[in-house]
């Protein structure tokens, strides 16, 4: 017999024609294979048959009942023929209807028993279900897999085909994970498994072949992110050597931390090793990463190395080059900026001189690095606040680029476990400590009856020389109704109780330009107080702003809110941040907040509040997309996965071995994919 192969085109998968192929093609499945990964999202219990005298309107209901008045058709319009037959169980009668479906009704013969599921509705007080789907009796009992479809598949379509797939292959597929993995970890084969996830004998049934599954998913995407990770090793083309910082950590105004000590140790010995780096810095707003990163700069200054700082946004670079130019300009280390705004004369000056090497370091945006710029001899990329990356982006990344040591600064506090998931590609260093010396953040969650005489705390400090942010009560920025909401909000402020008061608004679908003065002027001290979207969130530094009012705090979460705190706080004096919410429900929550400082714990909370995707924002979380796996869920088989996954690359780090092949195409494919 031949045998059946299963990246054959779907379009030859029996009960699978031209049209059909075109449906599952929307859906991203081309082949007999994808068909048979297309697993289910859900399982509907043909157990949970119900009572037609139980039924209430509006739910969703499987019933068992018998036909006491078969179908009979009635045209209401060209095209359109209603059905209606009348079927009862030991407790009731209901009403079905069906439109068009001449041969599902046509089976509904007097004193035969289906299995009814749909809407419950009444019609014209008559128990009714509309448009059910009808199912033979003898699939009652068991599970039935639910698809995601596209219009014009059904459940049953997508089921039929899937069976005729693997009536035709039988127990000939290929089991990607080696016997001995399997055997270590008790997962079944894999034919048996896709047999078991789309027809499931029972719950157990189908647990034991999802296990295989998000396995499976978990360990090829744990190796794949160790295959890049060791993908460079030995590749540096920067080698650097010992190099003495301390003339920098001499010259600076404080004393680093312990942690940044630690850090900055971890950063130069990646350094000389002869490998590229490639290392994540994560800290809380305020922890001091820009002076770790400076240090790292310098080191390979001393090793005849240039290095680039990328920030997200022009007022951030502009923030990074003031720094650093106050660190390094007394040092005699030449120092530039380079972005989208500088004029085309300097810009091409700077470039000149990057290319010759005379300057040594550059602050410049995400925007305009790395397009033609040339540097004589990078030795060092360090990007800021870069953890909307996703692992794809930088696997691209790196192998784009001719791999300097790479540093990835990340001011998103984001538990360990999540870590391993979002920069397993990376080695990780915490700044878990803040500097000492600053004033302290006290957080208040109130109600709205407080709004008053916040606003008048407000005033307090703004007479004394204080700035302070204030948050407008907003779902969404980037979008025009907030946009409007927050002038008026902005509108009724300035000409009530702030009167008299220097007062800027920024939101999120400002002219970037306009943006920019108005938060440049904020830094300058000409604006007291700042109204603004979430659009602030991103690193800005005003040491002389202590005071943060955030309007309708539930809607924010709480990560979300230590990123918005952490705005404030950074200079000597002491500063408040006030959470406002009529909400009773986010009562607990902003309480939370107001008891608790360290970002990792809430980070922690919000985690097992809200789940990973909320966790680092839903659109750029940079979180992959697995097919079956949930992290929320699959914790516990995420962490076999890693041990195992460990072993398979100690002994086999670029999967030549023969038996590994499979696994090193699937790795391919999976990172491949668009992220
Ligand atoms: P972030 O980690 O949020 O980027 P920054 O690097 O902007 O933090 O540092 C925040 C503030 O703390 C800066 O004003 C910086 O000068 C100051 N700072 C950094 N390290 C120390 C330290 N060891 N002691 C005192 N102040 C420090
Ligand atoms: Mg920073």
């Amino acid at each position: 017999m031949e045998r059946f192969d299963l990246n054959m085109p779907i379009k030859r998968v029996r009960g699978v024609g031209e049209a059909r192929a075109k449906l599952f093609a929307k859906l991203g499945i081309n082949t007999a294979l994808d068909l048979l990964r297309h697993f289910p999202r859900a399982y509907e219990d043909l157990n949970e048959i119900r009572f037609i005298r139980e039924l209430r309107e509006n739910e969703e209901a499987l019933i068992r009942a018998r036909v006491v008045v078969p179908a009979s058709g009635r045209y209401i319009r060209r095209d359109m023929t209603v059905f209606t037959a009348v079927a009862e169980d030991p407790t009731g009668r209901i009403k079905i209807t069906i439109f068009n479906r001449k041969y599902t009704a046509e089976a509904l013969e007097y004193g035969k028993e289906f299995l009814f599921r749909g809407k419950v509705e009444f019609d014209r007080g008559v128990l009714c279900m509309s448009s059910p789907e009808v199912l033979p009796v003898n699939k009652a009992g068991g599970l039935r897999a639910l698809y995601s479809l596209t219009n014009g598949l059904t459940h049953n379509i997508v089921s039929n085909c899937v069976k005729n797939v693997l009536d035709a292959v039988g127990d000939g597929i290929e089991d990607l994970l080696p016997a001995d993995v399997r055997a270590e970890n008790g997962l079944a084969p894999a034919a048996k498994c896709y047999r078991a996830i789309h027809f499931p004998k029972d719950y157990n049934d189908m647990n034991v072949a999802r296990r295989r599954f998000v396995f499976e998913e978990l360990y090829l995407f744990q190796l794949g992110l160790q295959m890049i990770k060791g993908r460079n090793r030995g590749l540096t083309g920067t080698p650097m050597s010992d190099a003495d910082i301390t003339p920098f950590t001499r010259s600076l105004p404080f004393e680093l931390t312990d942690a940044q000590k630690r850090a900055a140790d971890e950063i130069t010995a990646d350094m000389r090793g002869s490998r590229p780096m490639q290392r994540l810095l994560q800290g809380d707003v305020g922890s001091g990463k820009t002076a770790v990163a400076a240090a790292a700069m310098y080191f390979a200054r001393e090793n005849g190395y240039q290095s680039v700082l990328m920030a997200p946004t022009e007022i951030l670079a502009a923030q990074h080059f003031q720094t650093l130019r106050g660190f390094f300009e007394p040092l005699g280390v030449s120092v530039e900026l380079l972005t989208g705004s500088t004029p085309a004369a300097k810009k091409r000056d700077i470039k000149a001189r990057l290319a010759e090497g005379s300057v040594e370091m550059l602050v410049s945006t995400h925007a305009v690095i790395p397009d033609d710029t040339v540097f004589r001899s990078l030795g060092l990329a360090i990007t800021d606040e870069q953890h909307r990356f996703g692992v794809r982006q930088r696997a691209a990344l790196a192998e784009k680029s001719r791999s300097p040591h790479v540093l990835i600064m990340s001011a998103t506090p984001i538990p360990r476990t999540l870590a391993l998931i979002m920069y397993g590609d990376l080695d990780i260093s915490v700044l878990d400590s803040l500097p000492r010396g600053r004033g302290k953040i006290s957080t208040y969650a109130v109600d709205g009856t407080y709004r008053t005489r916040i606003f008048s705390f407000i005033k307090n400090n703004v007479d004394v020389g204080r700035q302070a942010y204030l948050v407008c009560p907003l779902v969404e920025e980037n979008d025009e109704l907030d946009a409007a909401s927050a002038k008026q909000y902005y509108e009724q402020l300035v000409q009530g109780v702030f009167r008299g008061y220097t007062v800027g608004l920024v939101y999120g679908k400002m002219p970037p330009r306009e943006k920019d003065a108005t938060m440049k002027a904020f830094s300058e001290g000409k604006i007291s107080i700042l109204i603004s979207t979430t659009v602030i969130e991103v690193g800005v530094d005003v040491p002389n702003a202590n005071v943060m009012v955030i309007e309708n705090a539930e809607r924010y979460g709480l990560s979300q809110l230590h990123q918005l705190r952490g705005r404030i706080g950074r200079g000597k004096w002491d500063s408040y941040c006030v959470l406002i919410s009529d909400q009773e429900s986010a009562a607990e929550r902003l309480r939370f907040m107001a008891k608790t400082s360290d970002g990792f714990k809430i980070a922690e909370k919000d985690l097992e509040l809200r789940g990973p995707g909320d966790l680092i924002g839903k659109r750029q979380h940079g979180l992959p997309e697995f097919e079956i796996a949930d992290i929320e869920r699959d914790m516990n088989v995420f962490y076999d996965t890693l041990a195992c996954a460990k072993k398979t690359f100690e002994d086999d780090p670029q999967l030549r071995k023969p038996e590994n092949a499979p696994l090193r195409d699937w790795i391919k494919r999976m990172f491949s994919r668009t992220p």
